[in-house]
């Protein structure tokens, strides 16, 4: 029996669900859907163009969704998206983190190999065709502005909020799913302090995420000071567990001894000097505002908790993924819907993030192919 399977999205997720679902059978009979002139735009903004695919160090941990990963990364491994990568002609490469980018660093090779892929298999893909209502009785009935489509199979694949405007939210809200709170995630906290004077200045440092007092979250890596704000990979990842009213304390000395070494130096130096040979020079001038009588052990204090209180995040139009989404409750481990089992959902609409570090891609990967391989299955065995 030749089942019709439509996915709306061409991101990353849509993709790789229609490419896996192609080469495992390449009588499944797929089209995509995607609203922009172009698919895989996103794609080619990530990583800084470089598109950090994924990385080796991949874990259940690095998500809000632990359990549900882990089970996911059971049946579909890092080393698997190698494979999966391999087998469409794309080299990967790891740097110094693991984190897995093209061979080349540019995210336009990523794409290019997936519409080369595409283009192979076959699979059509229609652009500038947004999905306005999906009605639902023998199988999908998919409306666009100008045109009217009917699966039998249907997978949502229409990302998050962050850089991109979609409906898919409402779409999934009309088929019955229910969301968790939307929100902008791996952006740059707002704070209170002013820190013009420290704009463009990057350390690296371990910070705290205090709320009343309680530590909340703990990460080192590396801050960049924003004239409004925090970013730099640290404040991003920092921005998945803050709330306005939270402390960031940034300790810029977390594996040094700097109060024998302030000390020693002090022997020497004024305290203005001593600060000038450990810290950029506006973050000295920063440490001293906030420590007008120069008192070591105070300034000790400020080097190891530089406070600033968090007021609000940046929004979507810098944010790199959405906090919230689809209900994972309502989601099989083979991204079936628990409540239509002919219905798929895909990627970032659903209530799953991860750290920056390729987490989020290899998400959308991961669950496009696992989707994929669950329709396939299907198809297999007549279902
Ligand atoms: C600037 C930036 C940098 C990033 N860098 C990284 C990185 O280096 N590593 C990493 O792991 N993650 C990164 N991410 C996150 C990552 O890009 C996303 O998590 C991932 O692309 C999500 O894939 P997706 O398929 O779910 O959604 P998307 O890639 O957003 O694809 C969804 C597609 O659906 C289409 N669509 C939406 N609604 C409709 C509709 N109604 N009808 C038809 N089509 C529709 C959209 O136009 C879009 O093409 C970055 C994100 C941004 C914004």
């Amino acid at each position: 029996m030749k089942r019709k399977i439509i996915i709306i999205g061409g991101g990353a997720s849509g993709i790789a669900c229609a490419l896996r679902m192609k080469m495992r059978n390449p009588e499944l009979d797929c089209l995509i859907l995607e609203q922009n002139p172009r698919i895989g735009k996103k794609i080619l903004k990530t990583g800084n163009g470089k598109c950090n695919i994924s990385n080796l160090r991949m874990a259940s941990e690095h998500y809000n969704q632990p359990d549900f990963i882990a089970r996911c990364l059971e049946s579909f491994s890092v080393n698997d998206l190698v494979e999966f990568f391999r087998r469409l002609g794309l080299l990967l490469r790891a740097d110094a983190a693991e984190r897995l980018y093209p061979h080349s660093e540019y995210a336009n090779t990523v794409l290019e190999v997936l519409l080369q892929a595409l283009s192979k298999y076959r699979i059509e893909v229609l652009c500038n065709q947004r999905v306005r209502e999906i009605q639902q009785g023998d199988g999908f009935e998919i409306l666009t502005e100008d045109s009217r489509f009917f699966s039998d199979v249907l997978v949502i694949a229409t990302g998050s909020l962050a850089q991109e405007k979609t409906n898919g939210y409402e779409l999934l809200g009309n088929l019955g799913h229910s969301l968790t709170p939307l929100e902008p995630g791996l952006v740059a906290l707002a704070t209170k302090e002013n820190m013009s004077s420290l704009r463009g200045i990057r350390v690296k440092c371990r910070a705290k995420l205090l709320d009343r007092g309680k530590i909340i979250h703990e990460e080192s890596g590396e801050i960049l000071f924003k004239e409004k704000g925090l970013s730099g990979i640290l404040a991003l990842n920092l921005s998945r567990h803050a709330r306005p009213g939270n402390i960031v304390s940034l300790d810029l000395f977390p594996d040094v001894d700097i109060l024998r070494f302030l000390e020693e130096a002090l022997a020497e130096k004024s305290m203005d000097e001593a600060l000038l040979g450990i810290l950029p020079k506006m973050l000295a001038h920063e440490v001293l505002k906030r420590n007008i009588n120069h008192d070591l052990q105070a300034i000790h204090a400020t080097l190891r908790g530089l406070t600033f209180e968090i007021t609000g995040k940046f929004g979507y139009e810098f944010a790199q993924i959405t906090l919230g989404g689809v209900r994972i409750e309502e989601i099989n481990h083979d991204f079936s819907s628990k409540k239509n089992q002919d219905l798929y959902v895909i990627g970032e609409i659903l209530d799953v993030d991860g750290g920056c570090g390729g987490y989020n891609l290899h998400f959308a990967w991961m669950s496009g192919i696992l989707a994929a391989d669950a329709i396939a299955d299907r198809f297999e065995k007549n279902l």
